[in-house]
C-alpha cells in the first residue's frame, strides 16, 4: 500500500517506533531498502516514489497494507536521508571538472553561480 509521507505526528510515531525496535536497513538500490526485525527475524522491502512535490513510500507488512505508515518505511526513510545527502554531496563535489571543460571550450557559458544546478542541490527523496 503506497502512503504519502510527510513531516508530521505519523512520521514522527512511526520513527520512535523505529528507534525502540531494533531494525537492520540494508539498501538495494535507489528508493529501495531492505529492512530486517533483529529480533523477529521478519524482513520487508519498503520502496519510494515521487510524483511531483509528494513522496510516497510503500511495505510489504500488514501494517502498510492497513494503509498505516509502518515503522519499516520510517526507518527506511531515514536511511534514504543519508543516501539522498551522499549522492547531493557527490553531484556537488563532480560539478566543477566538467564546467571548467565546458567553460575552456567556450560553447557553452555558464556563470560559476550555476556550478551546481539547484535540482541537484537539493535532498531528493
Ligand atoms: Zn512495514
Amino acid at each position: 500500500m503506497r502512503i504519502e509521507l510527510e513531516n508530521n505526528d505519523k512520521m514522527a510515531r512511526a520513527a520512535k517506533r523505529a528507534r525502540a525496535s531494533r531494525l537492520l536497513v540494508q539498501v538495494l538500490a535507489f528508493r529501495n531498502y531492505r529492512v530486517t526485525n533483529l529480533k523477529s527475524g521478519t524482513v520487508y522491502v519498503v520502496t519510494f516514489s515521487v510524483e511531483g512535490a509528494r513522496r510516497f513510500g510503500s511495505c510489504e507488512c500488514k501494517a502498510n497494507a492497513n494503509n498505516l505508515l509502518c515503522l519499516h518505511i520510517a526507518a527506511a526513510a531515514a536511511r534514504h536521508l543519508v543516501a539522498a545527502a551522499e549522492i547531493a554531496a557527490a553531484q556537488t563535489a563532480a560539478a566543477p571538472a566538467p564546467l571548467m571543460a565546458r567553460e575552456q571550450d567556450n560553447s557553452i557559458l555558464i556563470k560559476p553561480s550555476a556550478a551546481a544546478p539547484a535540482k541537484y542541490r537539493g535532498v531528493e527523496l
